[in-house]
């Protein structure tokens, strides 16, 4: 069954303090809805993800316009309001489930929105939630009563729906207030299943919570670098293919595979990163079938194995070392190339050429060398 995600994130956050909205402001280096994003943008099987956001804010979200997995949807006037709208841009591919997530929970964890979206293969509807264990109390300076805490519990998000019961639900419950997606699901009679939250998954309110939300995201980070060095001597041949873009030359690159130095260099710094060997290692050179491989799944595969281990690629540094060709005109196709196959933003891949001052093998032309750096994050 597919699943989307809408974050809801078209609020003004007044009580979290002065200055810009709360999901603009950062948290461990990144903005809330930076990291709503990254966390939903993880799960590979969540496509699209929509982001409401304020009329206002719609200039600070250029970069996710661009990102064909982010539909950028403006707002309305209430939270509801933002969601409907959020609902009906799903509406062209009408996905089966919708997760609905406050900006407010950068802190959210992978096991949560999976519990969700699990839940919903039985469930119409599941949202996360934890039992209360303090005490309940009613009163203003003095205690006036205590309270009964049996069955109650603290909501969270993502609050996760069958997509076409969900938007059935809100079509039906325009102009009125809601906290939240369930309790319009409740008005219109769905069950929905609670599935265990996460304390961490705290949302940011007030001016405090900024500095919790900090100390947990940075935590949990994992940062690897990984390096990559490689490479291949020239023979006869007409082109060159580096980050996989076929370049002509008067010489070709010597290899088992394409001979692509420069994607090699990276596929070992992800590699690397990971602690997982090197390329030689996952497609031996003495199989045959990897000759005349076309290196892309080299780097295809060491990015999956990034991400079945929860790392997101944050950023990606390629040098090639040769006197020619010359790099420099195609280096904007190579950084386009290298961010589709791994399928992130091009702001996150740099390619870059130098000489070694016609010294060496490289200067003195009898082949090509590459060198990388990848940086790879789990939080
Ligand atoms: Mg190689």
């Amino acid at each position: 069954m597919s699943t989307a995600a809408i974050i809801v994130a078209a609020g003004r956050g007044r009580r979290a303090g002065e200055g810009m909205a709360k999901q603009w402001r950062e948290v461990a280096g990144r903005t809330s809805v930076a990291w709503c994003l990254a966390r939903f943008g993880a799960q590979r099987d969540i496509a699209p993800i929509v982001l409401v956001l304020n009329a206002d804010d719609m200039p600070l979200a250029p970069g996710y316009r661009a990102d064909p997995r982010i539909l950028v949807v403006e707002g309305g006037e209430s939270r509801s309001d933002s969601v409907r709208l959020g609902l009906l841009a799903l509406g062209d591919s009408p996905p089966d489930k919708v997760l609905i997530h406050d900006v407010a929970r950068p802190c959210v964890s992978e096991a949560v929105i999976r519990a969700v979206i699990t839940a919903l293969d039985s469930a119409e509807a599941a949202a996360p939630a934890l039992p209360l264990s303090d005490a309940l109390w009613r009163g203003g300076e003095t205690v006036e009563a205590t309270l009964d805490r049996t069955g109650l519990y603290r909501a969270q998000t993502p609050q996760g729906f069958r997509y076409a019961a969900i938007l059935r639900a809100h079509l039906g419950y325009v102009g009125k207030a809601a906290a939240d997606d369930v309790e319009i699901a409740c008005a219109s009679e769905m069950s929905v299943a609670i599935v265990a939250g996460d304390e961490d998954n705290l949302k940011i309110t007030m001016p405090g919570d900024f500095d919790r939300a900090e100390r947990i995201l940075r935590g949990h980070m994992d940062i690897r670098t990984g390096n990559g060095f490689d490479v291949h001597a020239f023979e006869a041949g007409d082109h060159v293919t580096l980050c996989g873009v076929k370049i002509p030359h008067d010489r070709s690159l010597k290899g088992h595979s394409d001979a692509d130095v420069a994607m090699h260099a990276l596929s070992d710094a992800i590699y690397g990163a990971l602690g997982l060997g090197d390329i030689g290692q996952w497609f031996p050179p003495a199989d045959a079938q990897w000759k005349d491989a076309a290196s892309e799944v080299f780097l295809a595969h060491a990015i999956g194995l990034a991400r079945e281990r929860g790392y997101h690629l944050t950023h990606a540094d390629c040098t090639i070392i040769c006197e020619y060709p010359k790099i420099g005109p195609h280096a904007p196709a190579m950084k386009s190339r290298l961010a589709g196959i791994l399928t992130v933003s091009p702001d996150l891949i740099s390619v870059k050429a130098t000489t070694s001052e016609r010294l060496g093998f490289t200067g003195r032309g009898e082949g090509i060398a590459a060198l990388a750096t990848a940086t790879l994050v789990k939080a």
